[in-house]
């Protein structure tokens, strides 16, 4: 019996699951190792966190789709890979051995050197923990105990976010101000006019080509001394690898991220394969989304199969372009294709119907 660890329940190796319960693979035993029951749908927090849906909408249970593959669930999170014995160590003290392994764990909080910021502000990764902090923030803007929210970081993560936390402000009629702090001088892509416009509309404070120097209890300094009064900061500064892969001795870029080919196979370890924001593909350059993370996913779950069954492997090519949907706080949404943007109530409309068929696709088939 050869066995399959599955590191992390990420948008990749969800399709792996769903693939595995369509076909088991003979003579193969799964285990899936990650730390929550359920893998959060990040495209959606931001209409969690305006007030569209419900944390539950938001969201694929992991346990149940794994029952359904016959994948053995194991609750907890990988500290140690050690690539001579073929074993990983969870935090809990639990070991797993395997004979192949697929690693789909995500990226980690990038606090930029910002001073301060692991002491006094609140990071977007892990996502479970963000969401936890988002509750208590929401209850304390109602109570009126918070006033300035700040968001460090106008990549479209922040972006979205800040406009998202306006709209629930909005609508409680709180009386909170948000702050939206870039170290670049513009907003992302070449829908930035038109996201500038949107965060005026929804009186987002934005303050563009000053980085954030250090967080402190009560407020943020930027580098030219402003200080900007701020209860509750969140950290958006984007993706930064986990430590452990390099530490384990897989091949990884400069960045951290495991080096793949294009089998999404380690350039290292032949024997382990990892996808979405974990991994960077050998001569490409593609951005940390999830967009990149869910299309890996039925790539991942040929090459696993093909590599359990001793057949040769397929080439995968991400693709250069992707769709990019960036919600406005209301249900309103600026879309992006290459050079291209269009916005309106029907992009959101049409976002939401992306999203809400995402999560129901692997939902469905846990509950069939
Ligand atoms: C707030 C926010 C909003 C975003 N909005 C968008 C968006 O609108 N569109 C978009 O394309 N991208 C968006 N992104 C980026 C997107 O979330 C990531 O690119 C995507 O989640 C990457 O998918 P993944 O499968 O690689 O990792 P993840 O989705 O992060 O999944 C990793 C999984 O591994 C588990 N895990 C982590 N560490 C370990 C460990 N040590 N051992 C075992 N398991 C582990 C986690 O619990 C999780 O289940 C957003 C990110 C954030 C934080």
């Amino acid at each position: 019996m050869k066995r399959l660890l599955l590191l992390g329940g990420g948008h990749a190796h969800v399709h792996v699951l769903k693939q595995l319960a369509d076909q088991t693979v003979d003579g193969v035993e799964v285990v899936l190792l990650t730390p929550a029951e359920r893998q959060v749908y990040s495209g959606m927090l931001p209409g969690w966190i305006a007030g569209h849906y419900q944390v539950e909408e938001c969201v694929i249970p992991l346990r149940p789709l794994a029952a359904r593959a016959s994948v053995r669930f194991v609750e907890s999170a990988a500290v140690n890979l050690d690539l001579q014995q073929n074993r990983v160590t969870a935090a809990d003290g639990q070991t797993v051995d395997f004979d192949l392994l697929s690693i789909d764990t995500g990226s980690v909080t990038h606090f930029g050197g910002l001073r301060g910021a692991s002491e006094h502000a609140v990071a977007i990764r892990p996502i479970e923990t963000f969401i936890d902090r988002l509750v208590e923030l929401k209850r304390a803007m109602s109570e009126g105990r918070i006033k300035n929210v700040a968001v460090i970081g106008a990549g479209a993560g922040g972006v979205e976010i800040a406009m998202a936390l306006q709209h629930a402000v909005t609508i409680g009629t709180w009386d909170v101000t948000l702050h939206l702090v870039s170290a670049a001088n513009t907003l992302p892509g070449s829908v930035a006019p038109k996201i500038a416009a949107a965060l005026e509309r929804a009186r987002v404070k934005l303050y563009l080509g000053v980085a954030a120097n250090s967080v402190e209890d009560g407020g943020i300094t930027l580098v030219d001394g402003t200080r900007i009064a701020s209860d509750f900061t969140i950290v958006a500064l984007g993706a930064a690898a986990a430590q452990w892969p390099k530490n384990a001795g897989l091949a990884c870029d400069a960045g951290g991220y495991i080096r793949v080919n294009h089998f999404l196979q380690s350039v290292s370890h032949t024997h382990v394969f990892a996808a979405g924001d974990c991994a960077s593909m050998e001569g490409l350059s593609r951005p940390k989304s999830g967009v990149y993370a869910v299309r890996a996913g039925p790539p991942l779950a040929t090459n696993l199969r093909r590599a359990l069954t001793g057949k040769p492997l397929e080439a995968y090519t991400p693709q250069s372009r992707s769709l990019y949907l960036i919600s406005t706080g209301g249900k309103h949404a600026i879309g992006s294709w290459g050079g291209l943007a269009w916005q309106g109530d029907w992009v959101w409309r049409w976002k939401d119907r992306i999203d809400r068929a995402f999560i129901a696709k692997y939902r469905l088939r846990a509950n069939t």
